[in-house]
């Protein structure tokens, strides 16, 4: 497994009080560090390139990347919680750098899977930012992919706390792309978009799909909706390779989502993921972790989703404090969702019938 990782990720900091701190990225590989992941025998660490303007092209448009090339020589914010400088593009371009090493490792044969630490920018579409995105490179690797290597069928598994409105919009008429987003109940959270009824158009019909979950949902919710929803999709399209998307955002001591998350739930959900990838995929898969907002549990959710993308049977990092219960209302409502995608996807897809 390939890791990217450049220490001028650390310029991915969003400035004092953001919760979008650069120091997440040292903190994590230290922690990988004292845990020995990184002595594994099947880990590599790779330190990516920037990513060129031509492989920024191949998913926003120009007149959207000079804006941002601009805003940030000007030091200007795009908006209010996004700003841009010529430290954080630099970090921007080696982060979305470091996600096209990681599919060239695959395709290259160096490695079976891989994770882009600090990947994952989901809230830019083709021409607006947002959201502490400025460039998408979860899109950016699946067009890379696309030209370099002929890839036809790409699964996004976009885990995070929040709906990826950029990447969803960007793949809502693409059949060639399956979308499908877990996430928090939208009318409760940033960006207040991504509900079931959210299909895709045109021949993209029936390959977006969204789970939103209410706030509170835990480890055997969360894990339930993955196994009717992400498990079947993903044995039925056949993808070539798998993205995932999500940083630690949906754990339970997190302060901007409401999930209820735990670190042994990170884990489950990383090896189900793996799991899957090696049935439908011969195990090629992308982790991409950017979020997170609660210092504290940010390196030990990450060091889960790490274990089980790496094949690891069991972690004995545990949370700092006892995660709350769930209520039995998340349960049925997650499963009433689920009897509403059903109906929405069954002309589409046969697990739904
Ligand atoms: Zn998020």
């Amino acid at each position: 497994m390939v890791i990217t990782f450049h220490e001028k990720f650390a310029q991915y900091d969003l400035g004092e009080g953001h919760p979008f701190r650069g120091d997440r990225f040292v903190n994590v590989m230290k922690f990988f560090k004292e845990q020995d992941l990184l002595d594994l025998s099947t880990v590599t660490l790779v330190e990516p390139q920037p990513a060129s303007r031509k492989d920024l092209l191949r998913v926003h448009q120009e007149s959207y990347v000079d804006l941002i090339f601009r805003l940030a020589e000007e030091n200007t914010p795009y908006d209010v919680e996004t700003p841009t400088s010529k430290r954080i593009l630099e970090a921007a371009l080696l982060i979305a750098g470091g996600a096209i090493t990681c599919g060239e490792s695959i395709y290259n044969g160096k490695a079976k899977r891989g994770i882009s630490l600090g990947g994952g920018y989901h809230h830019a579409g083709r021409d607006y930012g947002g959201g502490f995105c400025l460039f998408n490179d979860v899109a950016i690797l699946v067009e890379y992919l696309r030209v370099k290597y002929d890839l036809t069928r790409f699964l996004i598994l976009d885990y995070d706390v929040h709906f990826g409105n950029g990447t969803s919009d960007i793949y809502y008429g693409d059949p060639t792309v399956l979308y499908i987003s877990v996430h928090q109940d939208p009318r409760t959270i940033y960006p207040g978009t991504g509900f079931a009824w959210q299909i895709g158009e045109g021949k993209g019909e029936g390959y977006n799909v969204n789970v939103p979950l209410p706030p509170g949902t835990s480890d055997g919710t969360y894990l339930y909706a993955l196994n009717e929803v992400f498990v079947p999709l993903a044995e039925e399209f056949e993808p070539e390779i798998i993205i995932a998307n999500g940083g630690s955002d949906p754990h339970f001591a997190d302060i901007l989502g409401s999930l209820r998350l735990t670190v042994k739930g990170f884990f489950n959900l990383s090896c189900t993921i793996r799991k899957t990838a090696n049935k439908v995929c011969d195990g090629k898969l992308i982790l991409m972790p950017a979020s997170g907002y609660n210092p504290k549990v940010l390196p030990l959710c990450w060091y889960a989703l790490a274990a089980g993308v790496v094949g690891l049977e069991e972690i004995r990092v545990e949370d700092p404090s006892e995660p709350p219960k769930e209520q039995p209302s998340c349960r049925k409502q997650v499963e009433n969702t689920i009897g509403e995608l059903t109906r929405l996807l069954k002309k589409k897809w046969a697990c739904f019938q």
